[in-house]
């Protein structure tokens, strides 16, 4: 798994325990594809990611899925690029 949030690609992010899958920061139509080779996203179990209860988890989660895209931008803006890059590539801005 080729992150730029994280080395430890084994474990969930969000809880410690063994990573089931990855979670892209920035997903949606075109969003994922783009998290997906930008390197946005972190490893996950299934319970924070999707299969959890609603509020323990990522998706689903209206204010934590918002998050999680603000998140990818900024690490975005910090390793890869500008905001301005950023909203060209994703179209649009989360910050
Ligand atoms: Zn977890
Ligand atoms: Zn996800």
């Amino acid at each position: 798994m080729k992150s730029i949030v994280t080395e430890y690609t084994e474990i969930c992010i969000f809880c410690g325990r063994k990573a089931e899958g990855e979670h892209h920061l920035i997903f949606g139509t075109a969003g994922r594809e783009l998290a997906e080779k930008d390197g946005l996203k972190v490893p996950i179990c299934n319970d924070c990611h999707n299969i959890g209860e609603v509020k323990c988890r990522i998706h689903d989660n209206p204010m934590a899925e918002k998050l999680s895209k603000m998140l990818g931008q900024a690490i975005y803006e910090a390793k890869i690029g500008t905001r301005e890059e950023f909203r060209m590539r994703y179209g649009k801005s989360y910050l």
